[in-house]
């Protein structure tokens, strides 16, 4: 299937599922993010206005795809998922589990050069910190500095110093806006829109359109262990009492292969679902970490052209409740 067929079918699923929700709209998508309408001629082309998109970003690996328009989707990648990249990739790499290497400055001795770094894991869980300097790209007479510093010992009475601009800079923060907008883009594709224009969702989209800003409170991501859930799952989480919640499933992949998956909080549909994110900063003020237990939901993809998906979130929702109460 070429990407525009998947574009066309994935919007006629969208617009089935919109019909079913407001009968009155036709042939219509509405973008999850910015909820403008667009109409088929704007998944066609070469210039799409409504693009597939990756729920967990392509560059970890996502394969998942839902749409979105492309005015918001691209500023999202732009804006927020390169730090869950940036964050994701760095943690593999200061882990030794990345193949590749960065470049940095080395500084020692009073010199600064530029070189090829890398963190090896050896055996036993020791590291190694291999460093290839650079003498064609370095500063003159500096890597021969260095060089001659270690080879006399002079290197020895200074500490060894590594910066590097750009690619390790990531903000915490914004990476975990970037998880929560793939865990609410996972559940349009799982839900439909009778999910997401759910009231409690309301904040959410207030937060990815102003990213930088704290709107979501509290850290709502949990690391999972990596074989606990199949991927793109949505669980429910049964504990704390104040946190019921559904639990998006994202696993991500970086380039060097590690994996790690993490459970998104994304409100639930009582009344004031997304009172869920001050209960989890109040539980997180407490203990710091915030402990979340769940329940899987076995395969939960819905059909989001058949009538019943529409209540199917709700339905969802209500059976599990009575087991809380
Ligand atoms: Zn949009």
């Amino acid at each position: 299937m070429t990407s525009q067929e998947l574009r066309e079918c994935l919007f006629g699923v969208y617009a089935a599922n919109l019909t079913l929700c407001f009968p009155e709209a036709k042939d219509t998508f509405l973008c999850p993010f910015c909820l403008r309408t667009f109409n088929k001629e704007a998944v066609q082309g070469d210039k799409p206005k409504v693009i597939l998109a990756h729920c967990v970003p392509d560059a970890l690996r996502g394969r998942l795809q839902t749409l979105a328009c492309a005015e918001c989707d691209n500023r999202a990648g732009r804006d927020i998922d390169m730090h869950l990249i940036n964050r994701l990739e760095t943690s593999s790499f200061l882990r030794g589990e990345s193949p590749d290497s960065r470049r940095v400055w080395f500084h020692s001795s009073r010199h600064r050069a530029r070189a090829d770094y890398r963190i090896i894991k050896g055996d036993g869980g020791k590291f190694e910190h291999e460093f290839k300097l650079d003498g064609k790209h370095s500063p003159p007479g500096q890597c021969e500095g260095i060089k001659e510093a270690m080879a006399g010992g002079e290197a020895r009475k200074h500490r060894v110093r590594v910066t590097q601009r750009g690619q390790m800079a990531f903000s915490m923060r914004l990476s975990r806006v970037a998880l929560l907008r793939a865990g609410y883009l996972l559940a349009f594709r799982q839900f439909g829109y009778s999910y997401i224009l759910n009231p409690n969702l309301n904040r959410l989209r207030e937060q990815f359109r102003r990213p930088r800003e704290a709107i979501i409170p509290g850290r709502p991501v949990v690391q999972l262990s990596p074989d606990t859930f199949a991927e793109n799952t949505i669980c429910l989480t049964t504990a704390p009492k104040e946190a019921l919640a559904f639990l998006a499933v994202l696993r991500c992949r970086t380039d060097g292969g590690s994996v790690s998956v993490h459970g998104v909080v994304l409100p639930g549909l009582g009344d004031g679902g997304d009172s869920v994110y001050e209960a989890i900063r109040a539980d997180q003020e407490q203990h710091d970490a915030v402990s979340l237990t769940y329940k899987d939901l076995a395969p939960v993809m819905v059909q989001l052209d058949d009538p019943e998906s529409v209540s199917r979130p709700y339905d969802i929702w209500e059976q599990y409740l009575p087991e809380q109460v």
